[in-house]
């Protein structure tokens, strides 16, 4: 079935995204602040309007892929000229607090909403490859999965408003601390003589097996595919995984919960981010764990 759809931000994510609602035969009309996605927009069959208001106009659905629940907030207060009972589905990762209320303030104006973040990155918005976690109500993840599925190629529904997000910053807590778990292991290991691949060939096949590890190995070597073996070019950038432990420490926080690892790595990769790791793939973390205390 062929949809209306708004789609505002079309940026690293969105833009891939958007690109592939047209190639799954729906008709997208978009909005980015910025001229040069706009553009690139252009380029692949996605109607450009020249604002929000006017993108989501009539639209039955409204996707949005934007930096923070700021801009969805904001975003979201500006959006009323969509059809009625049109389906909101924000992509972006944004704390669960914020989805509630985004999703509060559509229903507000007449709408529907979910909260679908995605992992996958840029490679995987490209190659329409995005695994989706969804909070919405049954009927609506229903109406939605279809979808997503254009631009994915895992959709699971988590529960209700709020639960998209919550599992996305729950996994990605697991993996930013395994990461480093799993750096500090080599940094320890080299210490001690032991070899990357020596370690790599025993951890792989033993219990200190993790994605960290055989996917996204922080050593040059064992993993040709890791970011690693080329100067820690992203990947999934450091300042990407602060954000998230951020939002993940901000949950804990209010639930009075410690996650005194989760914590911890927020604060670490917060602190590499700052300093000149921002746009380095997370892995680079390991570069900053060798100062000795000795
Ligand atoms: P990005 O900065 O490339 O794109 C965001 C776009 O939103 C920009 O082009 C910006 O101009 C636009 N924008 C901001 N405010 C706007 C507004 N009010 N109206 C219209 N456009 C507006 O960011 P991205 O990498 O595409 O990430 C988007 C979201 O996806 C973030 O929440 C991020 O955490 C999440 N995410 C990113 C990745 C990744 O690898 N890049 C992976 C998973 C999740």
């Amino acid at each position: 079935m062929t949809l209306d759809i708004g789609f505002i931000g079309l940026g690293n994510m969105g833009g891939p995204m958007a690109a592939n609602l047209v190639k799954a035969g729906h008709r997208v009309t978009g909005y980015d602040l910025a001229a040069d996605a706009r553009e690139r927009a252009a380029g692949h069959g996605i109607a450009v309007a020249e604002s929000a208001e006017r993108a989501v106009a009539g639209a039955e659905v409204v996707i949005t892929m934007l930096p923070t629940g700021r801009h969805v907030l904001g975003a979201y207060e500006g959006l009323t000229a969509a059809a009625r009972e049109a389906l909101f589905v924000d992509c972006s990762t944004i704390a669960v607090g914020d989805a509630r209320i985004a999703a509060d303030l559509a229903r507000t104006t007449g709408h529907r909403a979910v909260d679908a973040p995605v992992s996958g990155g840029v490679p995987g918005a490209e190659a329409a490859s995005l695994t989706f976690m969804v909070g919405a109500e049954d009927a609506d993840f229903g109406e939605a999965e279809p979808l997503l599925a254009a631009m994915g190629r895992r959709v699971v529904h988590c529960g209700a408003s709020g639960s998209g997000q919550a599992a996305k910053i729950c996994n990605n807590m697991i993996l930013g601390v395994s990461m480093i778990a799993v750096s500090e292991a080599f940094v320890l290991g080299e210490s001690l003589g032991l070899s990357h691949e020596a370690l790599f060939d025993v951890a792989s096949a033993a219990s200190g097996q993790c994605w960290a590890l055989t996917s996204n190995c922080p050593v040059p070597g064992p993993v040709p595919t890791s970011p690693a073996n080329r100067d820690y070019a992203a990947g999934f950038a450091a300042a990407l995984m602060a954000k998230d432990l951020g939002l993940a420490a901000g949950a804990a926080e209010s639930a009075g919960l410690p996650t005194e690892l989760g914590r911890r790595a927020a604060q670490l990769y917060a602190d590499f981010a700052a300093a000149d790791g921002a746009g380095l793939d997370f892995s680079a973390i390991i570069t900053t764990l060798g100062k000795g205390t000795a």
